[in-house]
């Protein structure tokens, strides 16, 4: 195997899907890395066709197109951090789980992506099943929104009540540490985090942002870079929802 370079910038890798409008997936992973001061690698698992009106279709890749993709980068460059994004199928999902597994990669930030904003699947039915049992082992986080984390435990999520028990219930299926997003609640925005047990609850006030998109691929990835720098994981929260309203709040202001 050549010889990895040491890069002197965190390297960053994303394996996510391409929103070509840039609101969301790979883009929007790619530019909130930059930001972190990180130097960004990225790996597409499906073409979508979108626009800030609508996903209108998506080409998935094979499991041997996104491995292909990932292999000869890893030749050459030693990953700091790494993150998933929609990962459509559960080929693609077991792919990936293998390559955490069995390169040196460090264990990823897994956003649990399965809907577009605007209702569009980002993710096969049957695939959903696999993202717990393989992927929950490797990664370092996983970030459902509400309605990912109710359909991932079968659980209701109403209140902060139920965010920790869904927390608790994806760590019992295998997550090492679980952040609820609770935008979908109403109220101040307030996520939890329970780290192998460690529970911290992160608040903000609400800023109504209409249709914005691409928040929590921005959040994944945010929270990817700063373990990527050496923060813990806490902190990477604290700094990445930081960093996310105020990116709310310049879309709000523009
Ligand atoms: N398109 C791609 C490729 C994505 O990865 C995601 C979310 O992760 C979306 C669309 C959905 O973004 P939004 O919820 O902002 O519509």
């Amino acid at each position: 195997m050549t010889e990895r370079h040491i890069h002197a910038q965190p390297i960053a890798l994303s394996i996510a899907g391409l929103d070509p409008s840039g609101g969301a997936g790979i883009i929007a992973d790619i530019k909130t890395f930059t930001a972190f001061g990180c130097r960004a690698l990225a790996a597409v698992t499906s073409l979508t066709f979108q626009n800030s009106s609508g996903v209108y279709g998506a080409v998935h890749q094979s499991a041997e197109i996104v491995s292909n993709q990932v292999l000869p980068i890893l030749k050459e460059f030693r990953v700091a951090c790494a993150k998933t994004g929609m990962l459509p199928t559960r080929e693609i999902i077991e792919d990936v789980a293998r390559l955490f597994r069995e390169e040196d990669l460090p264990a990823p930030v897994v956003d649990t992506v399965m809907r577009s904003t605007s209702g569009f699947p980002l993710i096969d039915e049957d695939a959903i099943a696999a993202l717990a049992s393989e992927l929950f082992p490797a990664a370092r986080l996983i970030t459902p929104n509400i309605p990912e984390a109710e359909r991932l435990t079968g659980l209701e999520v109403m209140d902060e009540e139920g965010m920790l028990r869904a927390a608790r219930s994806l760590r019992e299926m295998g997550a090492r540490a679980a952040l609820i997003k609770g935008g979908h609640l109403a109220g101040d925005a307030v996520d939890l985090l329970d780290d192998e047990g460690h529970v911290t609850v992160f608040r903000a006030k609400r800023i109504e942002a209409g249709m914005l998109r691409g928040t929590g691929c921005m959040l994944s990835a945010a929270i990817a870079a700063c373990l990527g720098k050496g923060m813990s994981l806490e902190e990477s929260v604290s700094e990445a929802k930081r960093f996310i309203t105020n990116e709310i709040r310049k879309a709000v202001t523009e």
